[in-house]
Parts: structure tokens; sequence; C-alpha cells
């Protein structure tokens, strides 16, 4: 496993949306375990494969606490077949978006279609921080971040920060 690096906002390949995958080989297969060792080391709970810079329909997740054992879940062309009317608020923050968190509110329950690792085609009914974590993801996939939907002048200020804070960065870097 290798670890990638994450893609900070504003960058346009965010607003990008990522295609299907075709079919799930060995290489799709190095890349999730690149996604989770990237993710984990962040760490963060959830990742869509074009925060490391590749536009394809693939997610990571893992929900579980620290002294928990890992559970990650590989999400390949998922889909939401179905949203709950009932909304549920739940504090989100992005690897894209360092530093930043805010309360979103988002259907609480979501049917999900998807490929396993293995190709193989699964349903999971998300609840609770799944729910949001996978549906947060999701966005990722069609250009969506979650400062999306705040208003113009917090999503701004936001932005502007952060094209701030990736300044100082690259002069770090340099
Ligand atoms: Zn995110």
């Amino acid at each position: 496993m290798a670890k990638r690096n994450i893609v900070i906002e504003p960058d346009p390949i965010l607003r990008k949306k990522s295609e299907k995958l075709e079919k799930v080989d060995l290489e799709t297969q190095k890349f999730l375990d690149d996604m989770l060792d990237t993710m984990y080391s962040a760490p963060g709970i959830g990742l869509a494969a074009v925060q490391v810079g590749v536009l394809k329909r693939l997610i990571v997740v893992d929900i579980s606490k620290e002294d928990e054992n890992k559970n990650p879940l590989f999400l390949i062309n998922p889909i939401i077949t179905q949203k709950s009317d009932k909304k549920s608020i739940h504090e989100e923050g992005c690897l894209s978006l360092p530093g930043y968190f805010a309360e979103i509110e988002r259907p609480a329950e979501c049917q999900v279609e998807y490929l396993d690792y293995n190709g193989n085609k699964q349903s999971l009914k998300a609840t609770g921080l799944l729910s949001t974590c996978i549906q947060h993801e999701i966005d990722h996939l069609n250009g969506i971040l979650f400062i999306d939907y705040l208003s113009k002048i917090k999503k701004d200020m936001i932005i502007k920060k952060l094209t701030k804070y990736k300044k100082e960065k690259d002069k770090i870097v340099l």
C-alpha cells in the first residue's frame, strides 16, 4: 500500500464528475488499498478517488472508532436508490478542506447499491454516521463539497482561507 497526496480545495478537479468503473481488477484493488492507506494516515473516515486526483467512482469508508477493529468498506460505482424523509444533522469535515467543519443536514438513512472489493454486487442500508459519510463521499463523485450546502458568504470565506493556506504550504514545500 502506498499513500497518495490529497487534493485540497480550491482545485478544479474536485468539481468534476467522476466516471463509472468498467471492471474491478487487480489494479483497482491496488488503488483501493492505496486509498485506504491514505485515509487511515490522514486520518479520515471516508475518501473518494477524486480526492487523490483520480476521476473514478470509487469510495472507501471506515467509521469504526479508534479502539475498535478496523472495518473498511469499499464502494465501487455506488448508487443511492432510496433516501429517508427523516433528516439528521452531523458535523462534517473533509480531507480536502482541512480544518473546516460544519453541521450539515442530510437524509438520515439511505439505501446504496455498489460493487465491493471483489466486484460483487452489494446492497446496504446505511444509518447514522455511515449514512452521512456515504452521502458525503458520493457527493464528491459528482463534484459536490459539503461547503456547497453553506451560505455563499461562509463558503467564499472558507475557500479564500484555503487558498491562502495552500500558498503557505507550497512555500514550505519549496
Ligand atoms: Zn470530503
